[in-house]
């Protein structure tokens, strides 16, 4: 625990993680990204933005302020050092589960979700996995690494096993991700609100962790990120859908892929600040 170190908190959170069950955590991480860096840039961005945005929820007449949750702080990485930097986010994960945590991570590239869901794993062993993206991220690996935020749904499938895991927005990927998707995982392609009673109905009553990828939105709504993906959906759909799939027992959440260097005004990260708030009172 002492990789964990306190950063500008998120807005109404506690500093003394004893206190609460739901947890937030920064994953500054970036390694992996293949087009353009920078998302190790968006825990510090989002908190700081989280200033700028009310407390309260019109949609689910909740407050912050009504809720008890801390900000951790961010998990310090052996930078450029992809085995360890995983290791020692599934070790501080594990750790903060078994002391019956609900974590809120915020990325970092995609690459962080493989060892939360591998804690998440070892805890609940019939969990499910949602990921809202417009990339696929099955492929076997990227310029000849195996570990990559282009494969890191690949690494998810074989942690959980076959159609363990749910695709939501996603537009993009090679003919051969499609052919694995339509054997291993349930993959709604291009499909998202329309998606959803289908992905709560085979869900059921099982744990679900949640993975939300900022580039599942159109880059009309969220350009700050690395790999900016035409034919998205919009913040609103996707609010909406966090609050419908608020139905299913979300045990964990992650928000990642925003890049603050590739935005003029912040409104990528501020579109994170209200994602998390929202999931924070949903979830
Ligand atoms: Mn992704
Ligand atoms: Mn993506």
């Amino acid at each position: 625990m002492e990789y964990l170190a306190p950063r500008a908190s998120f807005m109404a959170s506690t500093n003394d993680i004893e206190c609460c069950r739901k947890v937030i955590m920064g994953i500054p991480m970036d390694t992996t990204t293949s087009f353009r860096p920078g998302t190790r840039l968006a825990p510090y961005r989002v908190r700081e933005v989280s200033e700028g945005i009310e407390e309260y929820s019109i949609y689910q007449d909740r407050s912050l302020e009504e809720l008890e949750f801390a900000d951790a702080g961010d998990i310090i990485l052996p930078f450029g050092n992809v085995t360890g930097s995983l290791q020692r986010i599934n070790q501080i994960a594990s750790i903060l589960l078994n002391q019956d945590k609900q974590l809120y991570s915020i990325g970092g590239e995609h690459l962080v979700s493989l060892p939360l869901i591998q804690a998440y794993h070892s805890r609940y062993p019939d969990l499910v996995v949602i990921q809202m993206d417009a990339h696929a991220d099955l492929r076997e690996g990227y310029l000849g690494d195996a570990l990559s935020h282009a494969s890191v749904m690949r690494h998810v499938v074989e942690e959980l096993g076959d159609k363990r895991l749910f695709q939501l927005g996603i537009r993009s990927g090679t003919r051969d991700e499609l052919l694995f998707a339509r054997e291993k995982t349930h993959l709604y392609l291009d499909r998202f609100l329309d998606a959803l009673e289908d992905v709560k109905k085979n869900v059921a009553s099982r744990p679900v962790y949640l993975t939300l990828d900022i580039d599942v939105l159109d880059p009309a709504f969220a350009p700050g990120t690395g790999t900016p993906e035409a034919g998205g959906v919009s913040s609103r759909d996707l609010l909406f859908a966090l609050r419908d799939l608020a139905a299913l027992q979300i045990v964990g959440f992650d928000l990642v892929e925003i890049s603050p260097p590739y935005e003029q005004g912040d409104n990528t990260s501020i579109l994170g600040a209200k994602i998390l708030r929202e999931a924070l009172l949903a979830f």
